[in-house]
């Protein structure tokens, strides 16, 4: 199958979008230098405003800029407004080169939007692990109340004398604050440096670069100075008793000789206002952005797309002039996707729970995120610095992404979600892999070799097995009641059973299909199927890229589905659940459907199924696209703790650890590494649980061939909720 379409770019420019009625792109970055223009001026006057008023002087309280010379706090102030300026134009820079994507629209769902950006801003994301969050909190709170606190003492400074309130109590309440920051801040950056430096767990190791160490002595020597400047501060006016709030600055101001208090102070006081400027350029050019990207890439997560779904694309059997699917260039990844590469905070936790790369094989979702931020910077005009910093060996000549990223990468991903959804920052990994796959498999052609014959029978069998597709329907051959055939003159049903090619016409999820036919006919469920209609949902062409074939099945299924005004569907297979559900309404495909799990437990909970439990142990290994991708993760639990007693493998619900066999993986062979379903395997075994039950067809097969490889076979058992149900209930 070498389906290509013609190369081009297949978003609208802001000419065309405007003509199309796209909504234009605002540009952020030409506002971002109006905003640089404007702060460099505000801070100006407000030097001017802050020499109007008299420093009032109150008993408790301090004078602002005491002890420096006037000459001194002028230049302050000009090189505060001129680096206030620069940070913002830095950032200007990097948010141009986020323009360069092609156009996204991330409006709407405001309410979702806020929660994340308290969540990033809060450090609730990044606290899921809590080593680093405790730590990260320490670090980013202590900051932000010291900077507040510098704007709290500006504001104060600015206010006539009969408006000032940062005196008396208050004065002491913000000493006592101000000193717990700095010390919290200084403790955070110390367990930074532990970690990074002599704990070094792998997935901070492998990405540090020496301007880490400078990013924490720079933020060190802020803290530091800060600290010393406010004791020679208090050595100056003589150490006043009430100034003892300020206990870490009140006991370091006892070491001071008054003598040396001003110069120290003069000298503590410069220091610390050029490192608070070199603070200022490193921000917008090293990881240190993330502080700012991170909460606002969470706020532009949501999307009104299914997590399930893949993006949508126009209809390629109409559309004649589409030049360019998928991505390739950095023109074809969106603008959010490139804003992703810079709120990456290069954790690694993406690839800690990726099942590719913890079997070995040559997929690093984080180096994904960090390929695609280097050729994106790399190209920029100018340069600008790449996410994870300078590295002199590595080279880009073009804005195409597969001068870093190779076709194994993208091939060895299961499309399991479990980095997107491990992520503190938002980044949607999956979505460029898969962006990727439709340019590699529709413009280059470039697929594993045993896809070609999964396309093929797609296109020519309409099912990915490449059965005579007349026999669909022939596993109602071993039940004893008749089964209906929605379609045929006057047959109608409640519901429609969506079998799904593996439940058709593999040998062992035939099993599945019976038992769940028989439960549903034991329940009195009023049910019908399409037999030869039912056509491949075309998900394993979609997960692969191939829109051509996945389109193809997907609109013969939508014509027979709305002809036969086929209202809900139940089905075994969590990728046809997903894919009729979330993604056939883009095409006009509006259904309930159902997974099997969900109607087999509400028939349980009905009291419609009375299972005899058997006292077996029973895991529950979750598939990918029933759990993560589609938060299911309850009733195939109610079906398994009735026909037995639940365990749990460590990894599970939301961390559950995929069997290998999503994203089309399972029509390709994994010739690298460890493979993922023996893993999984080991993990479900190692419960020392009597059944393994699984909920996905793909599943059912690589756990029972994972049973069989590890030669657990004698003593575990393999099998879908369905049969398990089955074989307990009258
Ligand atoms: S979707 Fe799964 S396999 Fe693919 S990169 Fe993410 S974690 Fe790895
Ligand atoms: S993509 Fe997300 S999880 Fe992965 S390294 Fe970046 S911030 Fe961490």
């Amino acid at each position: 199958m070498t389906t290509t379409v013609q190369a081009t770019d297949d978003q609208p420019t802001d000419d065309q979008a405007a003509d199309s009625g796209t909504p234009p792109r605002l540009p952020i970055s030409r506002l971002l230098w109006v905003v640089a223009a404007l702060s460099f001026f505000g801070t100006l006057v407000l030097w001017w405003l802050g020499s109007l008023p008299e420093d009032g002087d109150f008993a408790v309280g301090r004078e602002v800029f005491g002890n420096v010379p006037e000459l001194v706090v002028a230049m302050f102030y000009v090189l505060v407004a001129s680096f206030v300026a620069l940070a913002i134009g830095l950032f200007a820079v990097r948010v141009k080169n986020w323009e360069r994507g092609s156009w996204e629209s991330r409006s709407g769902e405001w309410k979702r939007r806020s929660r994340r950006f308290l969540e990033g801003v809060s450090m609730r994301t990044v606290a899921e692990d809590p080593a680093s969050g405790v730590m990260h909190s320490l670090i980013y709170w202590g900051f932000v109340l010291l900077f507040l606190g510098t704007v709290t003492l500006e504001i104060d400074h600015l206010l006539p004398t009969s408006l000032k309130f940062l005196n008396g109590t208050i004065y002491e309440g913000y000493s006592l604050i101000l000193d717990i920051a700095g010390l919290a801040f200084l403790a955070g950056l110390a367990w930074a440096a532990l970690r990074r430096y002599v704990v070094k767990p792998w997935r901070i190791r492998s990405k540090s670069r020496p301007e880490d160490a400078w990013i924490l002595i720079l933020l060190a020597t802020i803290g530091i100075t800060g600290f010393l400047t406010e004791a020679s501060r208090i050595a100056v006016v003589g150490r006043p008793d009430f100034e003892q709030w300020a206990f870490v600055g009140y006991a370091v101001s006892a070491l001071i000789p008054s003598s040396d208090a001003a110069g120290i102070h003069q000298s503590m006081w410069v220091v610390h206002a050029l490192a608070f400027f070199a603070f200022l350029v490193v921000l917008p050019v090293t990881k240190l952005r993330h502080m700012f990207t991170t909460p606002v890439n969470l706020a532009l997560s949501p999307t009104t797309r299914p997590k399930g779904a893949m993006k949508e694309m126009p209809n390629l059997m109409e559309a004649t002039d589409i030049e360019s699917v998928g991505a390739a260039t950095i023109a074809e990844f969106t603008w959010k996707q490139l804003l992703d590469t810079d709120a990456c905070t290069i954790c690694g936790r993406c690839t800690s729970v990726c099942p590719a790369n913890t079997t070995g094989k040559p997929l690093d979702p984080r180096e994904i995120v960090l390929k695609l931020g280097t050729v994106a910077a790399m190209s920029a005009d100018p340069q600008i610095s790449p996410p994870v910093g300078v590295d002199g060996s590595i080279t880009v000549s073009s804005d195409n992404v597969f001068e870093l990223i190779t076709a194994e990468e993208i091939w060895a991903c299961t499309t399991c979600r479990a980095c997107d959804e491990a992520c503190p920052a938002g980044i949607e990994i999956v979505d460029k892999i898969l962006d990727m796959r439709r340019y590699k498999s529709l413009m280059e052609a470039e697929f594993p070799s045993d896809l070609g014959k999964a396309y093929v029978s797609m296109e020519n069998s309409s099912n990915v097995y490449g059965m005579d597709q007349s026999t669909r329907g022939d596993w109602t051959d071993a039940l004893d009641f008749e089964v209906k055939r929605l379609g045929e003159p006057g047959v109608t049903a409640e519901y429609l059973m969506w079998v799904g090619c593996a439940g058709s016409f593999d040998d062992r999820n035939r099993n599945v299909t019976i038992a769940t036919a028989r439960l549903l006919h034991k329940a009195g469920v009023d049910f019908g199927i399409l037999g030869a209609k039912e056509l491949c949902t075309g998900d394993p062409a979609r997960r692969t890229g191939n829109e051509y074939v996945f389109q193809g099945l997907a609109l013969q299924n939508i014509e027979t589905l709305n002809d036969l005004g086929v209202g809900t569907i139940v089905t075994q297979c969590p990728h046809c659940f997903n894919t009729l559900s979330n993604e056939y309404p883009q095409f006009g495909g509006e259904y309930t459907v159902m997974h099997h799990s969900e109607l087999l437990s509400e028939l349980v909970e009905d009291g419609r199924l009375v299972p005899e439990s058997t006292g077996e142990t029973i895991v529950f290994h979750d598939p990918c696209y029933l759990g993560r991708h589609n938060d299911t993760f309850l009733a195939p639990r109610t079906i398994v703790e009735a026909s037995g007693i639940r365990v749990e493998m460590k990894r599970n619900g939301t961390n559950s650890f995929c069997c290998g066999a999503g994203g089309g993986k399972f029509w390709f062979e994994e010739h690298t590494g460890k493979k993922v379903n023996i893993d999984r395997t080991e993990e479900a075994v190692g419960t020392g649980a009597d059944i393994v039950a699984t909920g996905c067809p793909f599943c059912y097969v690589m756990m029972d061939d994972g049973v069989r490889e590890i030669g657990a076979d004698e003593s575990v058992l393999v099998q879908d909720i369905s049969m398990l149900l089955d074989s307990r209930t009258r």
